[in-house]
């Protein structure tokens, strides 16, 4: 049985996708090694290597029923963007024939002129291009050929997420390869990030979530009374999968599996109704596309089970939202991880020399590490209980928070290593101990041979966040290595440690093994003078403040024209989102809850009227005390949602982006809030039926 289960998942495994098996199958020798070079040193590609590889391509997905191809490319939507071509070139006579040419892979020109640039294009400069990224391979889904690229504008601006990762990546590299050579590790040319990201979601049914008008406009509820159960009982937390989960996760693997997309560990997770899958890391950009993917086919495959997926950061008040844990490593090309600490930490130069730079660059560049993942969205999550606080922080643990002082003070301490723990019964196996135990509340921690980021939301693409820490470290390791890179090979180890110290003591303010939920922490990490930044408004003037620009500018990541756009999409894209989320508060209350309301109210007074015939001397307690709490939430929701209406009108009168963030933020959202608050309370009283869309209850505890 168990060799027959083997089989067909590895002749499932990576069968749509063009890869670099198929390509050495498929491509003449010399062909295959020129894609190789060009995938490894980003060496320019010849058209006539790209005629035999399109060729080849076309082959490949025409006989796995391709009938179309497109360029796929990641804009500054969030989301993912094509547009498909078919591969048939008619004849003349009737008949046609399956082309696909060289310079169709390499290059796209899809009218660009509705994706935001931030002002780096006006709408009449329509053009731009896509270009293929041949070092993520090209798959086939829904009967197209996808060819990943990247999106740049006809002035050579970046108009996506991929060319700025790539640029980042390149700069790492660069940087890192340079100190690993001072360091003796002559034969490592290249190295590259490593990333998995851990998802999390909701699932919930498909029926429900189109009867709120919230969850479909918004992604999140904007109203609702809480459950009478919510996630105390610490029930749900890798709890027995519900079978018709269960088979949504099993589908749901399957067609990851198909992609080359590595889905490894599932399981629930804390809040009801919410749930992880988590990959085997892949190269960094590599990895973002898989993570692009992955969201996309979340949707798909629970649509067809029935369920909608939610993606969002904060679907639900009161119970945790999801986030998207970026595990983060740098690996050479010669196969080494270079975080991880090795039996020895304490005598590891090297692994040393990279913490600290890791360190270094956090806390260096904390605030646009913050920026990367701000949005509208997890605006709601940092800071909740659940998440990482909007303080930037690192956990190290105990044993290499010692080897570091130990390096700092001059002296040397090597690290207890794993030890052996007993179980207590004689059964059961002796397991050895880890060094560090983890710490759920550190937004970046280190986890044995990786840092985890915890900020980034659960929908956002992790490219933002992987583009500023590869930037930041590779900035401090060329600052290391322009420290080192006179010195005399026998003084090396001393200066080189002298330079770590230095570092150490500037950055140490980073680093803390506590609680992170805590108030005391709050206050402590303000004395340190680490940053709070708790909102999108608040966060983004860091990201074009002269340091960060400078940053970005001298590693040839991003210009300031490409930084500027930036910063003005993110803010009018938060304007957007909770411009969106009034309107749809205003309509769901003014149309649906107020009916709701008002209905219940009719019915209260026609009891109390009915009564009172019968019996003249009815008291009617019930029916008029609940009348009159709903009567007071009536009219104070009339109020509300009337200042909610004139505030957001005022909202969009506002032209510069960063005011009308600030008062989205600190007026419109506090509308919304307040109006919820009563609304929530006069909810809680209106019996399930009158309610034109599901309760909570309903939605979170209604899968089997
Ligand atoms: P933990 O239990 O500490 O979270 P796991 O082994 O479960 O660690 O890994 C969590 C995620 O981290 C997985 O997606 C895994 O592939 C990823 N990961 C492991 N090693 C690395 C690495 N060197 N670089 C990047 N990600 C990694
Ligand atoms: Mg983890």
């Amino acid at each position: 049985m168990a060799a027959m289960d083997i089989k067909p998942i590895q002749e499932m495994y990576g069968s749509m996708v063009f890869s670099d098996r198929v390509m050495k199958d498929r491509l003449p020798k010399d062909i295959y090694q020129a894609v190789r070079k060009t995938i490894q040193n980003g060496t320019h590609l010849e058209l006539d290597v790209a005629n035999a590889v399109a060729a080849a391509m076309k082959e490949w997905a025409t006989e796995r029923g391709a009938t179309h191809f497109t360029h796929w490319f990641q804009p500054m939507t969030g989301l993912t963007a094509e547009k498909h071509d078919s591969f048939i070139a008619p004849e003349g006579d009737g008949s046609v024939l399956l082309e696909f040419s060289g310079k169709e892979l390499v290059k796209g020109e899809p009218d660009a002129s509705s994706f935001p640039s931030g002002g780096l294009r006006a709408t009449f400069e329509a053009r731009g291009y896509t270009a293929w990224d041949p070092s993520s391979p090209a798959f086939i889904k829904d009967g197209s050929l996808y060819i990943p690229t990247a999106f740049i504008s006809y002035g050579g601006e970046a108009l996506d997420k991929k060319t700025p990762l790539l640029r980042s990546m390149e700069a790492l590299s660069l940087q890192a390869v340079k100190v690993l050579r001072l360091l003796g590790d002559g034969d490592v040319t290249r190295v590259t990030t490593t990333i998995g990201s851990e998802q999390e979601y909701f699932l919930i049914d498909k029926e429900m979530y189109l009867r709120r008008k919230d969850l479909l406009f918004c992604g999140r509820t904007l109203l609702g009374a809480p459950a009478p159960k919510g996630q105390e009982m610490e029930d749900h937390y890798f709890g027995v999968l519900k079978p018709k989960v269960a088979a949504f996760m099993h589908d749901l693997d399957e067609e990851l599996w198909k992609l080359g997309i590595p889905a490894k560990t599932k399981h629930n997770e804390v809040a009801p109704a919410q749930h992880e899958l988590a990959p085997v890391f892949e190269t960094a950009n590599i990895a973002v596309d898989h993570n692009q993917l992955m969201m996309e086919m979340m949707k798909k495959v629970a649509d067809r089970h029935g369920f909608a997926c939610l993606l969002h950061e904060k679907p639900f008040e009161g119970i945790n939202g999801s986030g998207k844990h970026n595990n983060w490593s740098i690996q050479t090309d010669t196969g080494i991880n270079l975080l991880n600490p090795g039996k020895h930490p304490g005598g590891n130069l090297r692994f040393l020399t990279f913490m600290t730079a890791v360190i270094s660059a956090v806390d260096e560049y904390a605030d646009i590490l913050r920026v990367s993942v701000a949005t509208a969205g997890n605006d709601h999550r940092l800071g909740g209980n659940e998440a990482p606080p909007a303080i930037i922080s690192i956990f190290l643990g105990d044993e290499l928070t010692a080897i570091l002082d130990a390096l700092e003070n001059g002296g040397s301490f090597d690290g207890a290593g794993k030890t052996q723990m007993g179980t207590g019964a004689a059964v059961l196996p002796h397991i050895m101990r880890d060094t560090t135990d983890r710490n759920r509340t550190s937004p970046f921690a280190f986890t044995g041979n990786k840092f985890e980021f915890r900020m980034p939301g659960s929908s956002l693409s992790v490219a933002n966040a992987n583009i500023v820490l590869n930037t930041a470290v590779a900035d401090v390791l060329e600052s290391i290595y322009e420290e080192i890179k006179d010195v005399p090979a026998e003084e090396l180890e001393d200066r080189l440690k002298d330079v770590l110290r230095k570092k150490l003591a500037a950055h140490r303010r980073i680093l803390f093994n506590g609680n992170g939920y805590t108030d005391e922490w709050v206050r402590e990490a303000e004395a340190r003078g680490l940053d709070n930044l708790k909102s999108v408004p608040e966060a983004m003037p860091r990201w074009i403040s002269d340091k960060s620009i400078s940053l970005f500018t001298r590693h040839n990541i991003l210009t300031r024209e490409e930084m500027l756009s930036r910063y003005e999409i993110l803010l009018e894209n938060y304007c957007k989102t909770i411009h969106i989320e009034s309107l749809t508060l205003q309509e769901m209350v003014r149309k649906d809850f107020s009916d709701a309301l008002v209905n219940y109210m009719d019915t209260l007074a026609e009891e109390a009227l009915a009564k009172k015939k019968l019996l003249s001397d009815a008291p009617c307690l019930m029916e008029t005390k609940v009348l009159s709490v709903l009567d007071r939430d009536a009219a104070a929701i009339a109020d509300l949602v009337g200042k909610l209406a004139e505030d957001t009108k005022q909202a969009e009168k506002i032209e510069d982006i960063q005011e009308a963030a600030e008062f989205y933020h600190g007026t419109v959202l506090r509308d919304m809030e307040q109006l919820r608050a009563c609304a929530d309370d006069a909810e809680a009283l209106i019996p399930d039926g009158y309610l034109p869309y599901p309760t909570y209850g309903k939605v979170l505890f209604s899968l089997r």
